[in-house]
């Protein structure tokens, strides 16, 4: 009897101490999961395009750093061509690009094209240096509440609290020649493609270069409300199969339609 009571106390001794290492085991877990939480928040949110915990209606709650996204200033809009402002003081957009290297990259939100060199527009007397060129199907933006198939984004940069995006609707047509060199080398999945040839850049543009202005945000996280938008009113054309494989690769990446909130929307025709 003494031996099993005595086995019995050890017993119960080396489960408390299990128990007890099993704890400060979880603790730290704990820790260090806190820990990494605090990381995520200062450096990679996660965020999608898609309806869910992470998407367009709770981007302003996933970080301290897009409340933005809960903005009176958002972006994109619906434009009504009916409730627009001709405003004589608009002037026309002058474009001062060259030929550029690219780098085309997915980065899971987009298909991106990043610009080496100097490419410069001026914008009603502001100038902006072209950064990157990025895709969004369906468009962004809707006129008169209907959306195009594709949307590019211009996005040139003055200072961190002031950017100007030139936007560019696509409807279905001719295929478009960009599309025709490139589209089978877009990185399908995360990833990145070096181009050998250069982009003339101001190709990439509709001849007329008429243009809706507002003042708006970022269109993805953190939102900032620091952009002259420019959307040109001509659309570019793409053929139904080049949208098609757009669609596939970038899978409905736009935020819905955001409140106008009084902004005026001002138009110059060419
Ligand atoms: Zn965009």
């Amino acid at each position: 009897m003494k031996h099993i009571a005595n086995f019995v106390v050890t017993l119960f001794i080396l489960i408390s101490i299990i128990s007890c290492k099993t704890e400060t085991k979880n603790e730290q877990k704990n820790i260090q999961s806190t820990d990494q939480i605090h990381k995520k928040k200062e450096t990679d949110v996660h965020w999608s395009h898609q309806k869910g915990e992470d998407g367009p209606e709770n981007w302003e709650n996933l970080s301290d750093k897009f409340t933005d996204c809960g903005g009176s200033a958002q972006s994109p809009i619906n434009i009504s061509t009916n409730a627009i402002s001709k405003v004589d003081t608009l002037t026309a957009i002058e474009f001062n690009y060259g030929k550029s290297d690219v780098t085309i990259i997915n980065n899971k939100h987009t298909v991106q094209f990043n610009i080496t060199g100097d490419n410069n527009v001026k914008l009603n007397g502001t100038d902006y240096k072209l950064l990157q060129f990025h895709y969004h199907t369906q468009s962004e933006h809707t006129i008169d509440g209907n959306h195009y198939p594709i949307e590019v984004h211009f996005v040139h940069k003055n200072s961190d609290t002031n950017f100007a995006v030139l936007g560019v609707l696509f409807e279905e047509g001719d295929s478009n020649a960009l599309f025709d060199k490139y589209l089978e080398n877009f990185p399908t999945s995360k990833g990145e493609f070096k181009s050998e040839d250069m982009i003339d850049i101001i190709s990439l543009f509709p001849k007329n270069k008429s243009y809706y202005n507002y003042k708006g945000s970022l269109t993805t996280p953190p939102c900032s409300e620091v952009v002259n938008w420019y959307v040109l009113k001509t659309p570019l054309t793409a053929s139904k199969q080049q949208i098609e494989i757009f669609e596939k690769i970038l899978n409905n990446n736009y935020r819905p339609i955001q409140s106008l909130n009084g902004r005026e929307v001002q138009v110059y025709n060419q």
